[in-house]
């Protein structure tokens, strides 16, 4: 049974990238892949040639993480199989042809991302930490091009950004029938472009993505970055648009300002509406996995859905995830939901994450440690700097990783909540700007294990 179960987790992972990537990138990359064994533990792929593995690992790494069981280290767990050379297509070293035989001209929506019927506005719950996001998107969607614009969503993988962008081209699409909609990934963008540089058609495209669009919706801009080509030929289509008054929306998962990409580039992502999506809080996670379990026809008991909510904190995705594999194993057993079922799933699927709620107690340590100064001290009252922007930085953690109240993380430093409040805008501009406490602080959250 858990061998099936790592087979099914695959193929929603399939179902998952089908639904973002084109169908020429997903035949050409995806396609070939073919399973040859899998356990509970792990899952064995074969592949045409190395670089299908490298194509998996760099575009997808997360989400085989959140869909797949996961090592020690932090990667999915699956070992990689060379296709013997006989099995083999076409040439075994090369990458596969991005396109080959493609009639030149289809080529405008080749990466054209179908937009995922389930992501609608309808079906993203709100909560405090997503409803400005969800209001800024909806006000874009209602009048394109006269509201926020470009306007660019940030926050951590698995937090409903690619919901929420499917969700306006839907909308616009429903309200503006006239408007061309355009929803591509950064990949997609990058891919079209190399396509038409190949097919010598490259003014054509310019001309489509410049004067055909009305909507461009891109996700995960993260992509461009180490690629100044391909940045510097977004940035034209970019300002081309907006000067048009074309909507732009674009996700990313970091502010513009900590993408490695040029200046002139973060200037206009910051034209507009910069909206960060946060992990939604607990009672809105219990509101999603019930949401999804009904999609299911599930039934979930709230005591269980709190139970889920309280250890998966930090990706809707592996909420949803949970709901899947529930869902599959209930059928199979034809048995309702237990605690125990819960359970072992939870242990299954969230091994590599942190199964216990972080305490500042231990925040407190890490930062002291890093900073080589005294836990003492930070709880202190003394005030020269040494001390009060590591007292600062663990206050900042607190907040981004325990998932309780700031009166609550308050009364745990000894402080109210509006002092909690202005250490976490305090270092958040800082790390903006400060490369090295940046990484610092990234030290500090490895050595908790997040
Ligand atoms: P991201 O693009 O930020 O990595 P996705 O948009 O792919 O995340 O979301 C991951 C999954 O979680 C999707 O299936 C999405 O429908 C679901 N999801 C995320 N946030 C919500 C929400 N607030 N309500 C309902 N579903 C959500
Ligand atoms: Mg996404």
């Amino acid at each position: 049974m858990l061998a099936l179960d790592t087979r099914e987790a695959w193929a929603q992972f399939l179902q998952f990238v089908k639904d973002r990537c084109s169908s020429t990138a997903f035949g050409n990359w995806i396609a070939p892949i073919r399973v040859l064994e899998s356990t509970s533990e792990e899952v064995v792929l074969e592949i045409p040639n190395i670089f299908v593995q490298e194509y998996l690992l760099s575009n997808y790494k997360k989400d085989l993480c959140a869909f797949l069981p996961v090592r020690s280290n932090g990667e999915p767990a699956i070992r990689f199989v060379v296709a013997a050379p006989e099995r083999k297509s076409s040439s075994t070293l090369a990458p596969p042809p991005l396109n080959g035989t493609q009639s030149v001209s289809d080529m405008d929506n080749v990466y054209q991302v179908k937009l995922n019927p389930n992501y609608r506005f309808s079906t993203f719950i709100e909560g405090a930490n997503n409803q400005f996001v969800k209001s800024a998107a909806f006000g874009v969607a209602k009048r394109p091009g006269q509201s926020y614009n470009p306007l660019f969503i940030h926050g951590g993988v698995g937090l409903g950004k690619t919901h929420i962008l499917h969700s306006i081209g839907h909308q616009v699409h429903e309200e503006h029938k006239k408007l061309q909609i355009q929803c591509i990934t950064t990949e997609g963008f990058i891919n079209d472009l190399v396509d038409s540089l190949r097919k010598k058609s490259v003014d054509r495209m310019k001309r489509y993505y410049r004067s055909d669009v009305d909507v461009l919706l891109v996700d995960d801009i993260q992509f461009l970055q180490n690629r100044p080509n391909f940045e510097e030929e977004f940035c034209n289509t970019f300002e081309t648009l907006i000067n048009q008054n074309k909507q732009i929306v674009i996700t990313s998962d970091k502010p513009p300002a900590q993408l490695k990409l040029s200046e002139r580039m973060i200037a206009r992502m910051e034209w507009g509406l910069v909206a960060h999506m946060g992990m939604p809080e607990l009672e809105t996670r219990v509101a999603i996995l019930q949401h999804k379990a009904e999609q299911k026809g599930l039934l979930l008991t709230s005591e269980l859905a709190f139970y889920i909510a309280e250890h998966v904190h930090n990706n809707v995705r592996q909420l949803e995830g949970i709901i899947n594999r529930l869902s599959a194993q209930c059928r199979m057993l034809n048995m309702p939901i237990s605690h125990e079922l819960v359970e072992r799933t939870l242990r299954e699927m969230v091994q590599h994450m942190p199964s216990q709620k972080i305490s500042v107690e231990q925040i407190l340590k890490s930062v002291a440690s890093i900073f080589q100064v005294r836990v003492s001290d930070l709880k202190g009252p003394t005030r020269t700097k040494e001390i009060a922007i590591p007292r600062q930085i663990a206050m900042y953690l607190a907040k981004e990783l325990i998932d309780d109240s700031l009166i609550t993380l308050g009364v745990a430093f000894g402080k109210t909540h509006s002092t909690i409040l202005h250490a976490h805008k305090n270092i958040e501009k800082k790390i903006c700007l400060d490369e090295m406490l940046q990484r610092q602080v990234g030290m500090v959250k490895r050595m908790i294990g997040r």
